[in-house]
């Protein structure tokens, strides 16, 4: 997805309206339009950038002050008991719109959203054989 064609680049530049609940030089926040939960907010960089890893730190660095302002506003307002704050990167982990984004859902104690989180256990070795591989690709 080309930074023409992308969804969060028009919204960015005001050509897409959105409810948006704050914003910085680089970063802004709008409610998602399909949320999970009341409140679900979008925490997306205003310059395009498809991925996580693609933006440069000062970049990341931030995006992590406007996280926490905005989780802390929407879970106090909300009334809400909790937040998930989520990215998902590539289509295989559902990411659709290509412009790097950070969900932020507020959550209710048993309220069954992510209601099935498949944890399983490594088998032996297998920790080492990872960490081995993971360390070898910083
Ligand atoms: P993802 O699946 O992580 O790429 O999430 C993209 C999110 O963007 C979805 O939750 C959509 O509901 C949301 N979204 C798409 N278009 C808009 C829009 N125009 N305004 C607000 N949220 C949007
Ligand atoms: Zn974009």
């Amino acid at each position: 997805m080309s930074e023409k064609d992308c969804i969060f680049c028009k919204i960015a530049a005001g050509a897409i309206p959105s409810a948006r609940v704050y914003e910085t030089d680089d970063v802004f926040a709008f409610l998602d339009i399909g949320p999970v939960s009341d409140g679900h907010t979008l925490v997306v960089p205003k310059k395009h950038y498809a991925h996580l890893e693609d933006c440069p730190p000062e970049l990341l660095a931030a995006i992590g002050p406007v996280l926490g302002k905005v989780a802390k506003a929407v879970v106090t307002a909300m009334a809400a008991d909790g937040y998930n704050i989520l990215c998902n990167r590539g289509k295989a982990a559902g990411q659709v719109v290509e412009h790097v984004h950070f969900h932020v859902i507020p959550r209710k104690s048993g309220d069954g959203v992510f209601h099935r989180w498949p944890a399983y256990e490594y088998k032996p070795g297998r920790i080492e054989e990872l960490l081995k591989k993971i360390r070898e690709k910083l």
